[in-house]
């Protein structure tokens, strides 16, 4: 279960709203029983139930059973796109492993606004269910051109470039490091923006085949391929 509070030895984490309806209602935990707590910094930590009431319950941090996760390097720069869509990169990207999930405007996206608190509620979920104990950082939409402006070259820019580009399993290998891929809307990118995204210092233009993949399968295959060179 994903928390708030800092867990350590002897921490008393109290648990209200849905966190208590699951453990008291769907798992009936009962006093003295263990639950697995996360903060997305600690770890994961046993932690016993108590004072166990209607709607709410105490847990005490007992012992620590895993430590903090290593997180690989990588950065999924993703443009907005539909609801369920955008919900399913975010999902997959967490199962997947990412250190940052960075919504990115682009001139031809067809969403303009994103739902932060339920994209969290997806990378929340999707870390209690594949026993990520870090949860992804997300952050707040930014315009490409922000992006490509205040990019490091320290950190490759791979750019998923449906009209061509390098191929992606040798190019992952020649580039070792922290890595980010930027992947486009359903319109993909405009040739200006393609054009200021290969003049960026780090970018690399990679191709994910000869096929048209939809926005998400891009996102999420493009993030398997780095993780498989890359990741733990
Ligand atoms: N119209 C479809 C949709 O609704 O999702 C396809 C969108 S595709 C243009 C969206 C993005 O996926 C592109 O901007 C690109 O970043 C990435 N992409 C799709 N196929 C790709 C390929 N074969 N190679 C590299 N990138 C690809």
């Amino acid at each position: 279960l994903h928390v708030e509070t800092l867990l350590g030895e002897g921490v008393a984490v109290p648990v209200d709203g849905n966190g208590a309806h699951y453990l008291i209602s769907v798992m009936r935990v009962k006093p003295d029983d263990i639950v697995l707590l996360f903060d997305g910094k600690s770890g994961e930590w046993a932690a016993r139930a108590r004072d166990i009431r209607k709607r709410d319950l105490v847990l005490e941090c007992v012992q620590q059973t895993k430590p903090p996760e290593v997180v690989p390097d990588f950065w999924l720069c993703c443009a907005p796109i539909k609801k369920g869509r955008i919900d399913l990169i975010a999902e997959k990207a967490c199962e997947l492993g990412v250190a940052r999930l960075q919504p990115v405007l682009t001139r031809r996206a067809v969403v303009d606004k994103l739902n932060l608190d339920r994209l969290h509620a997806h990378l929340v979920e999707a870390a209690e269910q594949c026993g990520r104990t870090a949860l992804p950082e997300l952050t707040e939409m930014v315009k490409l051109d922000a992006l490509l402006k205040g990019w490091s070259a320290e950190r490759h820019l791979f750019f998923a470039d449906e009209t061509g580009g390098a191929s992606l399993d040798e190019t992952l290998r020649a580039h070792p490091g922290p890595a980010a891929f930027l992947v486009g809307p359903e319109g993909g990118f405009d040739p200006a923006e393609r054009d200021a995204i290969r003049a960026t210092p780090g970018a690399v233009p990679v191709s994910l085949g000869p096929r048209i993949l939809r926005a998400e399968t891009a996102a999420i295959a493009a993030t398997a391929a780095w993780m498989t060179v890359n990741g733990d």
